[in-house]
C-alpha cells in the first residue's frame, strides 16, 4: 500500500489505474481509523480493483469553536488499518496542498438537505463537506464512494450532490459499526471519560425504543419525536440537541411516517458531541429497521 501526500502524485495514480480498465474506490475519512472505518475500507475492496482512502482533517467543515486542532491524528496507525483492510492508497495530503491558494472562493452547498439537524448547530458545516467531497470527486473521478450510515444527513448530502452535480460515482451506504453495548463507533470517543463513556449508549437505546413504537404502528412523527426526547430528559449528562424523525432521503420535516425514515439523534455528552440514527423503512404496516452491526459480530 503507498501513502500519498500531493494532489498530482493521486491524479498520477489515477491515470495508471484507469489506463488498465480498473475500478476505483474512494473512503474519504478524517483519520483516527476505527471498525467503522474498517468496514467502510473492506467494503471496497470487495468490489473494487483500485482502493483510496482519504485522510484529511478538513478546516472547512469545522466552526470557529470547534475540535479542529486537537482533533485525533494518527497517520501511522491509519496507515496500518487501511493496509489491513485492503486499501490501496492512504491520500493524505496537508490543507496546503488541497487549497493551494487559502480557503476557496468556491463552494458547493446542498440546500434543503444541509440546513436542519447537524446544519442548525454546525453553520457552514456542511458546505465544508460538500466542497471537499466534490474536490475528492474531482481528484479520484471514483466509481464508487463509500459513507457510513452513521452520519445519514451526510450520506443524503453526499448523495444528491452527486447527482445534482453529474458524477458518475455511485455513492454506496454502509451500516453503522456498534460497541458491544450499542454506543456508534467514532473517532470522537476517545474524548470521554469513563462515566460518560457509559451513559453513551443510553443514544443508541433511546432510539431503539422509539424506532419500536412506529414497528408497533405509530405514524405520527411528533409523538414518536416526543417519546425520543422523554427518555433524554431522563438522562442527566446528556444534553440534547436535536432528537428528529425526518425523511431518510431528502431530510425534510414529515407528517406522517412511511417509506425511508431517519430516527436522528444529536446529544452532548459532557463535552464530546456524539451523533447517532437508526433507518426505518415503512411500507404501509411493515417495518424494516436499520440499526448497523455490532462490532465483531456477523
Ligand atoms: P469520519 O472520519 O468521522 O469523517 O468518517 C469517515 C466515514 O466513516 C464517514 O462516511 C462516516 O459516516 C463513516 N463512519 C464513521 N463512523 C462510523 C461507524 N461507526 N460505522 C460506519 N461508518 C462510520
Amino acid at each position: 500500500m503507498k501513502k500519498i501526500e500531493r494532489t498530482a502524485a493521486l491524479r498520477a495514480a489515477i491515470t495508471a489505474v484507469r489506463r488498465e480498465g480498473g475500478q476505483v474506490g474512494l473512503v474519504p475519512t478524517m483519520g483516527f481509523l476505527h471498525d467503522g472505518h474498517v468496514r467502510l475500507i473492506r467494503q471496497a475492496a470487495d468490489e473494487c480493483d483500485f482502493v483510496v482512502v482519504s485522510v484529511f482533517v478538513n478546516p472547512l467543515q469545522f466552526g470557529p469553536t470547534e475540535d479542529y486542532e486537537t482533533y485525533p491524528r494518527d497517520i501511522e496507525g491509519d496507515m496500518m488499518k487501511a493496509a489491513a483492510a485492503g486499501a490501496d492508497v492512504v491520500f493524505c495530503p496537508d490543507v496546503q496542498d488541497m487549497y493551494p491558494d487559502g480557503p476557496p472562493l468556491t463552494s458547493v452547498r446542498v440546500a434543503g438537505i444541509s440546513e436542519p439537524l447537524c446544519g442548525a448547530g454546525r453553520p457552514g458545516h456542511f458546505d465544508g463537506v460538500a466542497t471537499v467531497v466534490t474536490k475528492l470527486f474531482g481528484l479520484c473521478e471514483p466509481d464508487r464512494a463509500y459513507f457510513g450510515m452513521k452520519d445519514a444527513q451526510q450520506l443524503a448530502l453526499v448523495s444528491r450532490l452527486a447527482r445534482d452535480l453529474s458524477f458518475r460515482v455511485q455513492v454506496v451506504p454502509c451500516a453503522t459499526v456498534r460497541e458491544p453495548d450499542g454506543l456508534a463507533l467514532s473517532s470522537r470517543n476517545k474524548y470521554l471519560s469513563e462515566q460518560e463513556r457509559k451513559t453513551a449508549p443510553a443514544i443508541y437505546a433511546a432510539l431503539l425504543e422509539a424506532a419500536e413504537l412506529v414497528v408497533h404502528g405509530e405514524r405520527d412523527p411528533r409523538i414518536v419525536s416526543i417519546e425520543l426526547r422523554q427518555r433524554f430528559a431522563r438522562e442527566q449528562c446528556l444534553d440534547i440537541e436535536y432528537a428528529e424523525v425526518r425523511d431518510a432521503g431528502t431530510i425534510a420535516a414529515l407528517d406522517h411516517l412511511s417509506g425511508d425514515v431517519l430516527l436522528a439523534v444529536a446529544a452532548r455528552v459532557g463535552r464530546t458531541r456524539l451523533i447517532d440514527n437508526v433507518v426505518l423503512h415503512i411500507d404501509g404496516e411493515k417495518v424494516e429497521m436499520e440499526a448497523g452491526e455490532i462490532q465483531g459480530e456477523p
